[in-house]
């Protein structure tokens, strides 16, 4: 590991943390990585192979085969071996079943690797669910993103009708809950704050705010 800064933003299906994450860091010069992006296409490759998801081996054998690459820019592009999945993978499908997949120590040791190198290689903001627990426990600053399911469900239910799919909000909100149940209950890396994280709850605040809440924490603390 170098000296590169790293910020580990962690949390719950949709409290924010990917957009919060690219501003940070857009507006800190840093790299932003996306780690469920990393996990969901690895489930849409399962998904298309119509490998069995209980199969741990199975799984851990095809995220070894798998290239997963982030390709930065205003929108982050995800490759699957070369082929761009960006949008595929946020489908209603892939996200049913990603914690499923996600689960698997084996699946996960492939892609906390990858992460690591990245993270290895040039200062980061990097999301997900284990980050400041396990991805980098050293990170210089780790927060914790969270707001209700209720919130959260309607931010979702907006993003999923801008891309024309329907949306049933209370079927939303159990799907959140579910995910969010599985995701901190699993016995590898469950979802966490570390101890040292910083919790931001964001409900009642907008993305501008918890940005500048972050940044002004990172410089203070720094
Ligand atoms: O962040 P996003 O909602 O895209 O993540 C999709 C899923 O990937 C999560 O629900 C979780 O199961 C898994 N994930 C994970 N660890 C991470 C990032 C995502 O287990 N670091």
């Amino acid at each position: 590991m170098s000296d590169n800064i790293c910020v580990a933003i962690d949390g719950p299906a949709g409290a924010g943390k990917s957009t919060v994450a690219k501003q940070v860091a857009q507006q800190m010069g840093l790299l932003y990585i996306d780690t469920g992006a990393m996990y969901r296409a690895v489930t849409l490759k399962a998904l298309r192979q119509n490998l069995n998801l209980e199969d741990a081996d199975g799984l851990t054998k095809l995220a070894r085969e798998t290239t997963v690459k982030l390709v930065p820019g205003l929108q982050q592009s995800v490759l699957l071996d070369g082929e761009d999945v960006t949008e595929e993978i946020r489908s209603p499908e892939v996200t049913g079943h990603v914690s499923t997949v996600a689960k698997v120590a084996g699946v996960r040791e492939v892609l906390v690797d990858r992460q690591r190198e990245m993270a290895g290689e040039t200062g980061v903001v990097m999301d997900g669910r284990d980050i400041g627990t396990v991805v980098l426990p050293q990170a210089n600053a780790k927060f914790f993103l969270t707001a209700s399911a209720e919130e959260r469900a309607r931010r979702r239910a907006k993003e999923l009708a801008h891309k024309g799919y329907t949306i049933d909000i209370d079927k939303l909100i159990k799907e959140i809950q579910d995910r969010d149940y599985m995701d901190s209950h699993r016995a590898v890396s469950p979802l966490a704050p570390a101890g040292d994280a910083v919790i931001i709850d964001s409900s009642g605040m907008d993305i501008e705010e918890v940005v500048a809440a972050i940044i002004s924490w990172i410089e203070k603390n720094k």
